[in-house]
């Protein structure tokens, strides 16, 4: 491609309202542009990348067995109503209506369209484990958009849905989805870390995410110092101490509904983690002498409710009466909605304050609700949660734990029945026996890689991309070509040869000096540069240089194709 040809519409200004790096170089090599709020057009250099990392999935998901579907993004409200999901979903889901007054959503996940898919279409068991995916865009009205296609509203995934005989099935089919994770990441040259999303303490379903591995990663993770170990601030924070930890294989047992006193203990707990973590939110009231406490576990959404909201909130609690408890759930919740909590835990209730609490945040109080898979929690056990700091020993008896902060690129599930028992999604088993498909869905955030990968590999002039999803391999940058046709001669003949050879290259043959055209090179984070100029071509050389290389070395043309590989 001649860059003359291409657009790049770079910027040397850092843009003000970007607050993370990939966001500010994302706009300024002019990879993407703010439609809206959350929506992003890819313009064509941001587009290339994209594609890259969406064939790296594709790849990896086909070898995996996995086979491609493509679903449509708008979904009937009956699939959702099936599931419940119509009712429990907050206002992450983008819900209208079409000309006839019918109820749709744009998709935020397909659980309830492959389900639908996999019941009529799916009959026996013996066609099972299938897998299916797709890789389409999603839709989230999420509350805060920001740091660009990091966290948008239109994002890409690649959502993918195994169907499974048994629970061991669904196991073996998600170890191999694990196992395409760990390639699709390797190739794609991140360093990450899947990490425990459950706190594995409470029987039945599997969940990792995998987590590109970055200081501005809105995650914390807690990952151990010399075990295996590794898991999300939340699912460490979950797990029961030494004393409480169940026998291997046993069941979790659960304490019975707290009475004011052990309520006043967990607040007691709790006021710490509020000052420390802002991971967690109490409120406690009282009504009609009973009392109530809304255990919030929230994400990282909450930190700015906490720095907004909690100094006038903490406190005051201790003591409030009805009207402040009222107040703080308008304030703070209220406006919060359900979707930045993912786990929504209502202790003791007290239904006047718990169904405000519920119409505001359009949840059901008697349902425990997983928002992000859909998936039905174990009602909450009443425990000391703690605040998991580094230094801390490690749950599995072995080293201490590191804090290090993450980006969640992708997420692997065992749902287990809960989607077909819904939705009559049955397969015919060895005795002709109706039985409910067991699933599990694993999601990657295809355009959110695209801004971690370049979090995690950046200078002060720009982007530096892995091999595997820079736009090009190549720029090609002549000087004096006006005064020296010579130069661009070599130009084009070196171009037109490495275009012959399948080489991904740009020739930068724009009307531009040198300077602003290496800072453009450097911006767009190309891994091989070579320079042609009168000077070298005297001495039969040509520049070469590596995006990672701060020095350029002069070599023969033949000796630049061996750097190129
Ligand atoms: P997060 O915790 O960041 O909100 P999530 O847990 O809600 O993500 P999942 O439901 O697990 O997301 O979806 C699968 C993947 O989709 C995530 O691992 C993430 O990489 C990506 N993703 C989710 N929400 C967004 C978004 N708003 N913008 C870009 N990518 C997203
Ligand atoms: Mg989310
Ligand atoms: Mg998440
Ligand atoms: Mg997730």
């Amino acid at each position: 491609m001649r860059a003359s040809k291409q657009l790049i519409p770079t910027l040397k200004e850092t843009p003000q309202d970007a607050a993370i790096v990939s966001h500010q170089l994302m706009l300024r090599a002019g990879l993407i542009r703010q439609l809206a709020s959350g929506l992003y057009t890819w313009l064509p250099m941001g587009l290339k990348v994209l594609k890259k990392v969406e064939n790296v999935v594709r790849e990896e998901m086909d070898r995996a067995g996995a086979l491609e579907t493509l679903m449509p993004s708008a979904q009937p409200a009956e699939l959702w109503q099936e599931s419940g999901r119509w009712e429990q979903f907050g206002p992450e889901l983008l819900r209208f209506q079409d000309r006839h007054a019918r109820d749709f959503c744009l998709g935020p996940t397909h659980e309830e369209v492959i389900t639908d898919i996999a019941r009529n279409e799916i009959k026996s068991y013996k066609q099972l484990p299938m897998n299916l995916y797709q890789i389409q865009q999603k839709f989230r009205d999420e509350r805060r958009p920001r740091f660009g296609i990091m966290r948008s509203r239109e994002f890409l995934m690649k959502d993918a849905y195994s169907f499974n005989r048994d629970a061991d099935c669904l196991a073996d089919s998600y170890q191999v989805m694990y196992d395409a994770y760990v390639r699709v990441f390797d190739r794609l040259g991140l360093r990450y870390r899947a990490v425990d999303a459950d706190s594995g303490s409470i029987g039945g379903s599997r969940s990792q995410e995998f987590h590109v591995l970055a200081d501005s990663g809105e995650d914390a993770i807690a990952v151990s110092t010399v075990s295996q170990y590794a898991a999300n601030i939340e699912a460490a924070e979950a797990l029961p101490r030494e004393s409480e930890r169940p026998a291997p294989g046993a069941a979790m047992t659960r304490k019975p509904t707290p009475n004011t006193k052990t309520i006043d203990a967990l607040v007691q707990g709790f006021d710490v983690a509020i000052e420390k973590t802002l991971k967690t939110l109490i409120v406690e009231g009282a009504e009609d002498g009973t009392l109530v406490a809304l255990v919030v576990r929230g994400d990282h959404s909450l930190n700015e409710v906490k720095a907004e909201k909690l100094p006038e909130v903490a406190s005051p609690l201790r003591m409030a009466d009805d009207a402040q408890v009222r107040s703080v759930i308008g304030a703070g919740f209220g406006s919060l909605g359900p979707v930045n909590m993912p786990l929504l835990t209502l202790v003791d209730r007290s239904a006047a304050l718990v169904s405000d609490f519920c119409a505001g945040a359009n949840v059901e109080g008697e349902h425990y609700f997983d928002i992000n898979w859909g998936r039905d929690l174990p009602e909450p056990e009443v425990r000391d949660l703690r605040e998991v700091v580094a230094g801390d020993p490690s749950p599995d008896g072995q080293g201490t734990l590191e804090i290090t902060r993450g980006i969640e690129v992708g997420h692997i599930f065992q749902l287990g029945t809960k989607y077909s028992e819904a939705m009559n999604c049955n397969m015919l088993d060895q005795n002709g026996k109706a039985k409910p498909m067991h699933m599990g869905c694993y999601g990657i955030g295809v355009s959110r890689v695209v801004a971690a990968a370049i979090e995690q590999n950046h200078d002060a002039r720009g982007i530096l991309w892995p091999a595997a999803i820079a736009p090009y391999q190549v720029c090609i940058v002549p000087i004096g070509g006006k005064k020296d046709p010579a130069v661009n001669d070599t130009a084009e003949a070196l171009y037109q040869s490495l275009k012959d050879q399948g080489v991904e290259v740009l020739l930068d043959d724009r009307d531009m000096g040198p300077g602003p055209r290496f800072a453009d090179m450097d911006l767009l984070g190309i891994p091989h540069r070579v320079v042609i100029s009168s000077k070298g071509l005297a001495a039969g050389q040509l520049e070469y240089k590596h995006r990672s290389n701060p020095d350029s070395e002069m070599l023969d043309e033949a000796s630049i194709m061996d750097r190129l590989g």
